[in-house]
């Protein structure tokens, strides 16, 4: 798998999810692009590893809420040949808090880093991958915007988002080629989960555990794969049942 010269762009890859899914794409041949925010020590760590087992890894570090920085880092990213044929929109925030207590800051923080998030890093990549007749866009939502989460209304209206933003987009990119896929991974044993009531949580999936960053990563490598090509517009539950 993987294509000759083809570049994949992870958001929030410099750990949990991300980090898994930016090394599983560089396995497959593509040379992978590293988006994070702020801790450029563990975003090199993954690029080492990446670097180390054979693969290309470059870092670019830019806040994918902020549609400046983000339009800037883009661009430069641009200035290489090479198509940025596979975009995996995993970047985002949990601010965990009844709607009751939650205050405006909570909320906007949340929905801007995953709906804002999406929109600045997707909307200049869209038209060049039109271009290069082939692409790959898979978004990492959350089995909270598909059923929702009680102390979860910010990052369930975020991810419920974001599964729309979805559909819209693989019905405008249908024809070109390009699929636009949704996960929606249940829980999964990353630093989101870190003071998370895991009693109750696990309670409530049938395989009463939680999930593992290399089992979203599978699923993100198969929808990139060419054996997804006729796949659409779906959202794929990663969750031991839950949702
Ligand atoms: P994580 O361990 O907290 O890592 C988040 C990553 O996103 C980090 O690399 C962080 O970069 C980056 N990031 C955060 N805000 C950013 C921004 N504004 N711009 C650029 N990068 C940003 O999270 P995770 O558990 O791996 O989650 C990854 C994705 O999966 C998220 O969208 C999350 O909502 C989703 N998800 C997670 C779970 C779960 O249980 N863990 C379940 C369902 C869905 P820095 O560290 O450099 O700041």
């Amino acid at each position: 798998m993987g294509r000759d010269n083809t570049r994949a762009l992870v958001t929030g890859a410099s750990r949990g999810i991300g980090a898994a899914v930016a090394e599983g794409l560089a396995a497959d041949g593509f040379a992978v692009i590293l988006n994070y925010r702020s801790r450029d020590a563990e975003a090199e760590a993954v690029a080492e590893r990446i670097r180390a087992a054979g693969g290309e890894a470059t870092l670019a570090r830019f806040d994918v809420a902020d549609a400046d920085a983000s339009a800037a880092a883009i661009a430069g990213l641009l200035q290489d040949p090479r198509p940025i044929s596979v975009l995996v929109n995993n970047a985002g925030v949990a601010e965990d808090t009844p709607l009751v207590t939650m205050t405006r800051a909570q909320w906007t923080r949340v929905t801007r880093t995953t709906l804002d998030g999406f929109f600045n890093v997707t909307q200049p990549l869209a038209m060049p991958m039109i271009q290069n007749r082939w692409g790959r866009i898979v978004n990492i939502a959350s089995v909270s915007g598909v059923i929702g989460n009680r102390g979860q209304v910010n990052y369930s209206a975020a991810k419920a988002g974001l599964i729309g933003a979805t559909k819209a987009l693989a019905q405008e990119m249908a024809k070109r080629k390009i699929t636009v896929n949704a996960v929606a991974p249940g829980p999964i044993e990353t630093e989101m989960l870190e003071g998370a009531p895991m009693e109750h949580i696990l309670k409530a999936i049938p395989m009463r555990r939680v999930g593992t960053v290399e089992e979203v990563a599978s699923t993100v490598r198969f929808l990139v794969s060419d054996g997804a090509a006729y796949i659409t517009g779906q959202v794929i539950g990663i969750s031991g049942g839950l949702g």
